[in-house]
């Protein structure tokens, strides 16, 4: 099955890509809901949080860490910003290879 950020990942589809590490490649939302709305996702294809297994836990754990980074390089650590996972329909999950909404430097609609 094709996934367009698995596609992202292995270069075949195009992103302004702002961090990669071992684990994660982050890159800015096409359709931005704040001035800095940037997506971080596990380079392993999961599909949503309810097919996390406990094996993932690094992985997890590393966008965590990757926000922190591109918060900082953001100049958006000190003010403060919005991390958000969305999990199946009723939140509104789109793209069904989990990823960690970065949310700062004023949020569109809230
Ligand atoms: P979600 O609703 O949590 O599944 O969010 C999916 C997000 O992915 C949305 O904010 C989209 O704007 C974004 N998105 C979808 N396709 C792409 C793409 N090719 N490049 C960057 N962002 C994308
Ligand atoms: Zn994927």
């Amino acid at each position: 099955m094709s996934c367009i950020f698995c596609d992202i990942i292995t270069g075949k589809a195009p992103a302004q890509i702002v961090y990669q590490d071992n684990d994660a490649v982050a890159f800015y939302d096409i359709n931005p809901k704040a001035k800095v709305h940037i997506l971080i996702v596990p380079r392993k294809h999961i599909a949503s949080v309810n097919n996390v297994e406990s094996g993932d836990q690094t992985v997890l754990g590393s966008l965590f860490l990757a926000a922190r980074n591109i918060a900082e390089t953001q100049g958006i650590a000190e003010k403060g910003y919005r991390l958000m996972v969305n999990t199946g329909s009723n939140a509104g999950q789109i793209v069904y290879h989990l990823h960690m909404h970065l949310l700062g430097g004023g949020v569109f609609d809230d």
